[in-house]
């Protein structure tokens, strides 16, 4: 099962070439009288997009105001204004600088009580169906091998859950905590509802990544490597910059 796989001269242009995407999905969409459902990633990765996303609503007045948006996963424990939670990083990063319907944003609650988890997480996916599902997914890809916190020994059928985090995932996250706050625990998306989505856009930027997008395109589909579930899937593509292909053999003649 391969993964096609786009190579772009630096980060910018990925970030550029994505944004473009979505924002002719967003303008398609509405020239038919519909909205289109895009799903969200934190993290370092993706930030570039979002500033492409503001500059084009910014410069070229792109109308996010049918968009509905679904985030992949939140920290638990964390409140909504905390500077390390992902509904925060949404704000700044991308929902305050738009005109999206405050109502159209879904970030899973990371206030929320653990024993509601369950009931909250199917509730969670019933509204991403009921707006239709996803139409296109932005994924990053975590150092090992996690998509949203499918962390590695989840299921391809996993759906949205609560689930502890991988010592190396909360290393990750240790800069926006105090070193005894680091959660534990997060709400994210599973692996199956991953691959519902249209089409599946996963991003990788820098040396830092290299080793882990060569594992991603060579290792074994399994749960070992959750993102290697993506590979099969029907539309999906890994954009990167020439540090993080720099591993791969045969690099510039995959797509
Ligand atoms: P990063 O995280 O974008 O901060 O590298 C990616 C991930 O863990 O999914």
């Amino acid at each position: 099962m391969s993964l096609p796989i786009r190579i772009f001269e630096d980060r910018a242009e990925a970030e550029r070439t994505l944004a473009r995407e979505i924002s002719d999905l967003i303008s398609r969409r509405a020239a038919a009288g519909a909205g289109a459902v895009i799903g969200l990633a934190t993290g370092r990765t993706p930030v570039g997009v979002y500033a492409e996303l503001c500059r084009l609503r910014a410069e070229e007045g792109l109308d996010f105001s049918r968009v509905v948006t679904f985030n992949l996963d939140e920290l638990e424990g964390v409140e909504p204004d905390h500077p390390g939670s992902f509904a925060r990083q949404m704000r700044e990063q991308l929902f305050d600088r738009i005109n999206l319907e405050p109502g159209h944003a879904h970030v899973p609650r990371g206030d929320l009580d653990p024993a509601m988890a369950p009931e909250y997480c199917e509730l969670y996916e019933r509204r991403i169906a009921d707006a239709g599902g996803i139409d296109l997914q932005i994924l990053g890809i975590g150092g090992n091998g996690h998509i949203a916190f499918n962390e590695p020994g989840s299921r391809r059928r996993s759906r949205a859950r609560r689930v502890e985090l991988d010592p190396a995932t909360r290393a990750g996250l240790r800069t926006a905590f105090a070193p005894d706050g680091v959660p534990r625990y997060a709400l994210t998306m599973g692996v199956a509802s991953i691959l519902s989505a249209r089409r599946l856009r996963l991003l990788a930027f820098g040396e830092a990544k290299a080793a882990i997008v060569k594992r991603v395109v060579e290792d074994p589909v399994g749960p070992e490597l959750p993102v290697t579930f993506v590979r099969g899937h029907a539309d999906v593509e890994l954009l990167l910059d020439p540090a993080a292909a720099s591993l791969l053999d045969g690099v510039g003649a995959k797509i």
